[in-house]
């Protein structure tokens, strides 16, 4: 096998060894798997189908790779300890990094999988363009793994995620065929959108190797403001005061806890912290526009402290200001690691946007049920109803009960989540770890659909095996309406 890859892809394109060390491990570290037999860097589109059609014949499992930052473990192949786990290759994207063009008439770009987030903006941008999607791994995710969780970020708000910029798309199906479906069209009513069904399915269908995006004009100013808020339950109305007094111009509106800020100043003495006296909790909010945004967001904020909505505010008057609060929002997720030694359940929940503080006030006694002494903690895309939220043991706990109680505590905020109408997964995806989790939220007439499409496509599942789309019908898929 390695010697057919290496014919395929060279030297450059094929790592062994010690050299696939870097590509079998996540982001965070959590994930890692000794089933990779090797990483494969093709470059170009017919060396993605001729790796695809080798690993067909031979039986090897593919797994996609863009900038390796996904939360979910979808990137890198099951662990051997996984019953479900085989012989497999990362196929690492990072070679196929070519802007193809930027349009300006059309307000498009049409790029390759591998390019990332930041390098696409730059080059949009440089056109006096805007490619909206934008978040904290913007220098290393790439727009392939974007495309392939369905990636949100701080600008979804006002753009949308990033199903909504995709316009057309170049895929390689596990059967080797390239579909170009690279079509620049803001309309199209030709029947199936077959795009959809490789965009947020992480690689179990087809890889993504090109896409064309939707631009949209690029605002020539923005302006950030750090809200102190008097107490939690003021955040949706000022939410939904903000939203409606913006004249459109709000593109962020992200929550913040004093908690998150005092840490990342722990691990970057450099940042200022915005106020002398601090709040419990914050709002760091962007408005994006032209030369009215100053007097539109100075009048909001005027307006909700006359309202009592807010405490105080600053507003970043100099681009060091600005960077300084955006470095505090960016470094929450890498820095927070809430409990000296390392312990916690992440969530990555999306409710109905005015419910997100209701929910919040009801976690904390249901995790305190099933483990007392447990802790909640919350902050981040508030604007799209999408909390990212925080399970950790607090001083009384006792580390033994939290240890081994973790999958009634993850069960608990997920049946929270669902009875509040909501998702166990807004924007990281699915990944290895949400799979088996998505049958208390999907009915059986879903999950079944969902194999039924895998098994159309990808009948002898080379495809990311184990990830997102579980294999056969388990005994509690009683989703609602099942
Ligand atoms: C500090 C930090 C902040 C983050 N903030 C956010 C945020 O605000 N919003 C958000 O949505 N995410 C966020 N993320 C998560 C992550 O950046 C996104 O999930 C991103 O979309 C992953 O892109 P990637 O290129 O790193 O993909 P990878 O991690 O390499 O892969 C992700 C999944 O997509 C598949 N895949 C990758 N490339 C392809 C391809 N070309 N074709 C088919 N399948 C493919 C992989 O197999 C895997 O299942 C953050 C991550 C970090 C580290």
């Amino acid at each position: 096998m390695l010697d057919e890859l290496h014919e395929i892809v060279g030297d450059v394109g094929l790592l062994v060894g010690d050299d696939v060390a870097p590509f079998v491990v996540d982001w965070a570290g959590k994930f890692t798997t000794r089933t990779a037999l090797a990483v494969v860097r093709p470059a170009s589109t017919s060396e993605v189908a001729e790796v695809i059609t080798l690993c067909q014949r031979l039986g090897i499992a593919v797994v996609p790779q863009g900038g390796n930052t996904g939360l979910c473990g979808g990137s890198i192949p099951l662990d051997d300890s996984n019953p479900e786990a085989r012989p497999s290759i990362v196929l690492s994207l990072t070679r196929m990094n070519t802007i193809l063009s930027v349009d300006v008439g059309r307000a498009t770009v049409t790029t390759e999988a591998g390019v990332t987030i930041q390098a696409l903006q730059e080059a949009c941008a440089a056109e006096g363009l805007l490619f909206a999607p934008d978040w904290g791994a913007r220098g290393t995710a790439q727009v392939g793994g974007g495309i392939s969780t369905n990636a949100g970020g701080l600008n979804v708000l006002r753009w949308g995620s990033l199903r909504s910029q995709v316009l057309g798309l170049e895929v390689v199906l596990p059967d080797g065929q390239v579909w170009n479906g690279l079509r620049s069209l803001r309309k199209d009513a030709t029947g199936l959108d077959l795009k959809q069904l490789f965009i947020g399915t992480e690689g179990t269908l087809g890889i993504v190797t090109a896409a064309v995006f939707a631009l949209h004009p690029l605002p020539s100013r923005h302006r950030t403001a750090f809200v102190a808020l008097p107490a939690l339950d003021v955040l949706m109305p000022f939410f939904a005061h903000a939203r409606d007094h913006s004249d459109g111009l709000l593109s962020a509106f992200e929550l913040l806890p004093e908690e998150g800020v005092v840490r990342v100043q722990a691990n970057a003495p450099q940042v200022v912290h915005p106020f002398p006296e601090p709040s419990e909790w914050y709002v760091l909010m962007r408005f994006s526009g032209g030369d009215e945004i100053d007097d539109a967001l100075t009048s909001l904020l005027e307006s909700a402290a006359e309202k009592g909505l807010i405490d105080d505010a600053v507003i970043a008057s100099t681009a060091e200001q600005e960077s300084n609060l955006w470095f505090i929002r960016d470094e929450v997720p890498p820095t927070f690691t809430f409990d000296e030694r390392g312990k916690r359940h992440k969530f990555d929940i999306a409710i109905p946007v005015d419910r997100v503080v209701e929910f919040f006030e009801r976690s904390a006694p249901v995790v305190d049920a099933v483990v007392p002494g447990t802790r909640t903690f919350g902050f981040g895309h508030i604007g799209d109803g999408n909390l990212h939220f925080s399970v950790y043991p607090g001083p009384d706990a006792t580390l033994e009960d939290y240890d081994e109680r973790g999958a009634e505590l993850e069960r608990a905020i997920d049946e929270l989540t669902w009875e509040f109408e909501g998702t166990i997964s807004a924007e990281h995806g699915v990944g290895q770890i949400m799979r088996d989790r998505l049958a208390g939220q999907k009915s059986s007439v879903e999950l079944e659909l969902a194999r039924v499409v895998k098994a159309a496509l990808d009948p002898a599942g080379i495809m990311n095996p184990g990830k997102v789309i579980p294999a056969s019908k388990r005994d509690d898929e009683v989703g609602v309406g099942s």
